[in-house]
């Protein structure tokens, strides 16, 4: 191994800005400061590098205070001409020599990372350039031989290879999701037809996900043109079809890069005029343009620039300076490493691919999962499901409820509803939970009752929280056998998961439960088994990090501190995540519990703050940290022991939490699982082994657990999963909210 200690560390935005940047700049700056090494910031890209005086500055743990919930990037970002040429390089060297620093942390596309590669290999021959102009002394030179760099991909296109999602790609998705729902409210009440164009390059992700998250009815993406020359006419007599089976709007989607399959663009206007035509109504384009880039980040793509940025930092401190040099991405909710280059070529392999018409490399490129998604939304936009084949046992499956309300339940049952009914099954539809099961609340459900309920939060069946005990279980048998249901797919929280366990260890005393069930986790409190997370859980996170946002400016005026109360149950997840999004400094977790020790330390860490120029204390906890310790007690004691530093408010967010229109992530995996769901209670029937089962997101893909395993999976008094992978970010979220000992004398937040 070469050894070069790192000296100083940069870094820097390129390229367009992406909601998420500032959160993993302040992850950087916070985790270099933590590890006692300088960091520098590079205004304005490569831009700031080339020009250097007061483009590259220190930075101290205050500088990025305040900055996470902020969109685009606080060190700015540019396009830069000089750095394309050797002679801008040449000056960003001597700017970066001069101050000590080697190691570059770069966040932006494939255009940016490709110019840090090739500015690192140029490296040796630069300083040696210098050198010999005079401009560095050959101690500088020697002292920093190489540059190491790495790379995090901030673009909101969701376009490269090596991580699963870029920074800045969930914001777009929300303004988009937003906007198209808003679009679709209007578009219904004067029953209108909307073209939106969203951007994405070369790459359909958004105009895709946005798509099957808003019940669009067509979708354009450059990476799979339409098959058919005469595409537009069946599009035309798709979207009439839709209207008379019921819609009230039409819905067409574009990706900026969308194309015929010959290359052709294919222009929104050109769509509209063509609707307009023939259906012989009123056609409206809306193109999202730059809106895509606004709004504050949503709290995934702060998490995940603050853990890419904390990563960054960690790689750049143990990385031998003649190694390739990282990409650093996520895969399911794991940091990955992968070559630098290797994913810039990729990248570029989907790009070469459309531009070659070769769509089937191009589709295949992206992955699995895009092309699952591509095939869902192709049966969800249908306008009629396929005919039950001749001959066909048609299986009647119910869909239930139970547990709390989650956003995106609506959304699961609409996937399952059609994908079963397109399969030529019977779906019946439970109202209310099991109590309504108990009661016979049963109706079968068509393809266009479902319609619009992507969008839609709440819960459109009922749901209900009741565990069924003794006699409800014969009843509950009694209506399984009234309306032959030979399969459950139940969408809900524990209280289900419990219920249907119940139901499997009961087979013996009642034949009817011989039929396998299939639990889908949704739940916003994120503590069931088998699944990383549940739906409903990204919501309620994005839900209580706009209110603490918004506490957090009403305060900034008073010295204040803010205790949050956020549910959860026993589960820390909402706590813990809302901690890392929000930058709050102290989270209070049941599975970690609080003693009064904590507490003092808490009171003294706050008035050394306060006594040094803090002036806002933001404190998260799970609504069941600790009975004693509650929020109004800790109030009470940081009230009493702040005395005239501060003074404490309590915020407890309650049901605000559960409501809203579910998150596009919510939708997209909502969609996903309960496809996945149906199809495997289908098997599960027809091959006659009738297995129970739930169904989870584990890191990127989809896994089945016996439903035997529940009780195995589970800490049952807590009601919760024995294994909680976010735990592991505990460290982090201490280490960014908190100066470490080098940084004692800085204020905080
Ligand atoms: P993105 O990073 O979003 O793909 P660009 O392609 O516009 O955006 O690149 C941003 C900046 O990165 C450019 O303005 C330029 O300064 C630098 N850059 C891009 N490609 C190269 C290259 N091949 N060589 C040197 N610098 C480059």
């Amino acid at each position: 191994m070469t050894t070069q200690s790192t000296s100083r560390i940069g870094i820097l935005t390129s390229g367009g800005d992406a909601q998420g940047m500032n959160a993993a700049v302040r992850a950087v700056v916070r985790t270099a400061l933590d590890r006692g090494v300088e960091v520098y910031a590079i205004f304005e890209g490569y831009e700031g590098l080339v020009q250097g005086s007061d483009f590259i500055r220190p930075m101290d743990w205050d500088s990025v205070g305040g900055i996470i919930h902020r969109g685009g990037t606080i060190i700015g970002t540019a396009r830069s001409e000089a750095f394309r040429t050797r002679a801008g390089r040449l000056q960003a060297a001597r700017n970066l020599i001069e101050r000590d620093i080697d190691s570059l942390v770069i966040i932006g596309g494939d255009g940016s990372l490709t110019g840090a590669n090739i500015f690192r290999q140029e490296w040796s021959g630069l300083i040696a350039e210098l050198v010999e102009k005079g401009e560095i002394t050959p101690e500088k030179a020697q002292a920093h031989p190489h540059l190491r760099i790495v790379g995090l991909v901030g673009s909101i296109d969701n376009d490269m290879f090596g991580t699963d999602m870029t920074i800045g790609a969930d914001s777009a998705l929300h303004r988009i999701t937003e906007a198209i729902d808003a679009i679709s409210s209007t578009a219904a009440s004067h029953q209108r037809t909307f073209v939106v164009k969203v951007m994405g390059r070369n790459c359909g992700y958004l105009a895709l996900m946005g798509g099957l998250a808003t019940g669009a009815d067509w979708v354009l993406i450059p990476e799979n043109p339409p098959a058919v020359d005469n595409w537009r006419e069946v599009m035309c007599a798709r979207l009439k079809a839709g209207r008379q089976a019921g819609r009230r709007d039409s819905i067409v989607v574009i990706a900026e890069g969308a194309r015929d399959r010959y290359g052709n663009y294919i222009g929104s206007t050109e769509v509209a005029n063509t609707l307009e035509k023939t259906l012989g109504e009123e056609v409206r384009v809306t193109v999202l343009g730059h809106v895509q880039r606004g709004g504050a980040p949503s709290a995934f793509d702060r998490n995940l620039g603050t853990l890419l940025g904390h990563a960054a930092v960690e790689t750049l401190l143990s990385a031998d300076p003649l190694s390739e040099p990282q990409l650093i991405g996520l895969r399911g909710n794991r940091i990955t490493h992968s070559p630098l280059m290797e994913c810039v070529e990729k990248t570029h392999a989907v790009a070469e691919a459309i531009q070659n018409h070769d769509y089937e490399t191009a589709m295949n490129l992206r992955g699995t999962s895009f092309i699952e998604a591509f095939q869902t939304l192709l049966t969800m936009l249908r306008v009629l499901p396929h005919p039950p084949q001749e001959g066909q046992r048609r299986l009647r499956l119910a869909v239930i409820h139970a547990g709390a309300p989650a956003p995106g339940m609506n959304a699961a049952v609409r996937a399952a509803v059609r994908i079963g009914i397109d399969r030529g099954h019977i779906m019946l539809g439970v109202r209310n939970g099991f109590p309504g099961l108990a009661e016979g609340a049963i109706q079968e459900m068509d393809w266009m009752s479902v319609n619009g309920w992507a969008s839609r939060g709440g819960c459109e069946l009922g749901t209900s929280r009741r565990v069924p005990s003794g006699a409800d279980f014969y009843a509950i048998a009694r209506a399984i056998e009234d309306h032959q249901i030979e399969g459950i797919l139940m969408i809900g929280g524990w209280a289900g998961y419990e219920t249907a366990y119940q139901i499997l260890t009961l087979r013996d005393n009642y034949p009817a439960f011989n039929i396998p069930i299939v639990c889908l986790p949704a739940s916003i409190n994120n503590n069931l088994p088998g699944s990383d997370l549940s739906i409903g859980a990204d919501t309620a996170l994005n839900n209580i990090v706009e209110a603490v946002d918004k506490i957090k400016d009403s305060a900034v005026a008073l010295r204040r501190v803010f205790v949050v109360e956020v549910m959860g149950r026993h589960c820390g997840y909402l706590a813990l995540m809302s901690g890392l999004s929000t930058g709050a400094e102290r989270v209070y977790l049941h599975e970690e519990g609080v003693t009064l020790k904590d507490l003092q330390a808490d009171v003294e860490a706050l008035n050394y703050g306060f006594k040094h120029g803090k002036r806002l204390g933001l404190m998260i906890r799970n609504e069941n940290a600790n009975d004693v310790y509650d929020t109004p007690f800790m109030c009470k004691l940081f009230e009493e022991e702040g005395r005239d530093l501060y003074d404490v408010r309590q915020s407890i967010l309650g049901h605000l939490q559960q409501g809203g229109n579910p998150s596009p992530f919510d939708r997209i995996q909502a969609t996903r699982l309960a496809t996945r769901s149906i199809n495997y209670l289908i098997e599960q029937v027809e091959s006659g082994s009738g297995q129970s089962a739930f169904i989870g997101l584990q890191g990127k893909e989809i896994k089945f657990h016996n439903l035997e395993d529940f009780p195995r999976m589970v800490d049952l008094k807590f009601q919760r999963p024995k294994q909680q992978w976010w735990m592991d970010l505990r460290p982090i979220a201490r280490l960014l909210a908190q100066p470490g000992p080098k940084n004692q004398f800085e204020t905080r937040q």
